[in-house]
């Protein structure tokens, strides 16, 4: 296999052995070097107990009761611009370690240091992640990882039954990363999975949200949903979601053949977003159309206010999901507005409202939520027609229009209705201003001072 190690993996590797220790790049990072992908947390897991190991490398730290020290590139990395403080994670140095009893399903109740290797793999939750590199290069997989990473398996180590009830985050795990990596789970993985759904209310909020993101960001989010779906796990994430399944759209002569639930993924898929938040938003922005369907006389399909009633939902989505108010606010904004009409009638004070509503910064977020409805099959308008409100929207921002760019000033209005300057005068420009801001064919000095005399 042609890896490369970077220097300073490879001067943990050395040092480790030449003091007599054994050491192994494990879990995660040996999958991803393997499958050739990026990767930024590195792992090791060492004989040698954590005194030892802050003898090797006196600045580490040691970080938590489960006997991991990490360890950073003295000098290098704490200067690294590029390295924000959230991405940052040092190389987590672990002893070998077993880990028994799982009671509340979350952590083990203790953890004891293994005897060897691969004491430690077998504790590990999936096949892929259970393998082990020391610095020979020589693969350690005793759970046949590597056939699994040819076949794009997600396979739980050992009886897969006992893995998930040990810790219920695994089933998240388990889509996460077949979203990730766009794998399938193992069938009898993923009956497991389906049995023990319930225990999901085990897991915290928090880490079921950071798993629903890493779906979310990956490059198969609608399939990691459907997965989190068919696992039964996602009637307890998102039952608003899950509720416009069957919720039908088709009128006679309209364009949507896909029920709510279905036309939601599709928008998922197609949001050309990355950001997890934004897509959130995509997937859930029609939520609001499972309580107010309608359906006329003439069998025409409604959904009028759905927007609101689904910003209303993905507040209380956003409460469970522990985000923060920012996040929650940016979703509100998302979805309450996204039902806007992008065809050239448009007046500009229209876009100006618009622009308003949802805010400068959350443009560009929401005409990818729109972008992502379109192709999703929600929206029947041309990319064309969305190219064109884009470049309006622009054009409005770069002149905004204000009571200075009238064809009239306070001297006309002084002198029309002959008032000296005060209040007054600027009451009736703000009231012409309104008038031209909705119409700007107005915006004619015959007509404004004409307009004067009526209003003054
Ligand atoms: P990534 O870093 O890409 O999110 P990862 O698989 O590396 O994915 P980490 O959280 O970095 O995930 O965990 C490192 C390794 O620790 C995993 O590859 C796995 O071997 C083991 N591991 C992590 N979480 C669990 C768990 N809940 N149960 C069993 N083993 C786990
Ligand atoms: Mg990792």
């Amino acid at each position: 296999m042609q890896i490369d190690f970077p220097p300073f993996v490879k001067k943990i590797l050395h040092t480790f052995e030449r003091s007599g220790y054994q050491i192994y790049i494990v879990g995660g990072v040996v999958r991803d070097l393997m499958l050739n992908r990026k990767t930024n947390d590195w792992d090791f897991a060492t004989d040698a107990t954590p005194e030892q190991i802050l003898r090797l490398f006196p600045d580490g730290f040691y970080n938590n009761q489960f006997g991991t020290v990490g360890i950073t590139k003295e000098g290098e990395d704490k200067t690294n611009q590029n390295l924000s403080s959230t991405s940052y994670k040092p190389y987590e140095i672990t002893t070998f370690r077993t880990e028994h009893g799982y009671s509340d399903k979350r952590r083990p109740d203790k953890v004891a240091w293994g005897k060897d290797l691969e004491e430690d793999l077998s504790r590990r939750d999936f096949t892929i992640n259970a393998m082990a590199l020391p610095a020979s290069k020589k693969v350690i997989d005793p759970f046949c990882g590597q056939e699994d990473l040819k076949k794009k398996l997600i396979r739980a180590v050992g009886n897969p039954a006992d893995r998930f009830s040990e810790d219920a985050l695994r089933m998240m795990r388990a889509i996460r990363i077949a979203a990730e990596l766009g794998f399938t789970i193992e069938d009898n993985t993923f009956q497991a999975i389906k049995m023990h759904s319930d225990s999901i209310k085990h897991v915290s909020w928090e880490r079921i949200r950071d798993e629903l993101f890493k779906i979310l960001k990956s490059d198969f989010p609608d399939q990691g949903t459907m997965m989190l779906h068919a696992a039964g796990l996602l009637d307890y994430i998102l039952p608003e979601l899950v509720a416009g399944i069957g919720v039908g759209q088709k009128s006679p002569q309209r364009h949507h053949v896909f029920d709510v639930y279905t036309h939601c993924l599709n928008a998922l898929k197609n949001c050309p977003s990355k950001d997890p938040l934004v897509r959130l938003a995509t997937l859930l922005h029609d939520i609001g159309k499972v309580q107010t369907r309608k359906l006329t006389p003439k069998g025409i399909v409604t959904f009028y206010n759905h927007e609101i009633i689904g910003s209303r939902l993905v507040k209380e989505i956003a409460d469970r999901l522990r985000l923060s108010k920012r996040q929650k606010d940016k979703l509100w904004v998302l979805v309450r507005w996204h039902q806007f009409s992008v065809d050239d009638q448009q007046t500009d004070s229209a876009l100006r409202r618009f622009i308003k509503n949802v805010g400068v910064e959350n443009l560009q977020d929401m005409l990818d939520l729109r972008v992502g409805d379109r192709l999703g099959g929600g929206v029947q308008e041309t990319s064309w027609r969305l190219e064109k409100f884009k470049k309006r929207l622009e054009e409005v921002q770069h002149q905004p229009f204000s009571v200075k760019d009238l064809k009239v000033d306070g001297r006309d209005v002084m002198e029309i209705l002959k008032i000296p300057s005060g209040p007054k005068v600027g009451e009736i420009l703000q009231k012409l201003f309104e008038e031209v801001e909705e119409d700007q064919t107005k915006n004619e000095r015959e007509y404004l001072l004409s307009r004067i005399k009526e209003i003054g």
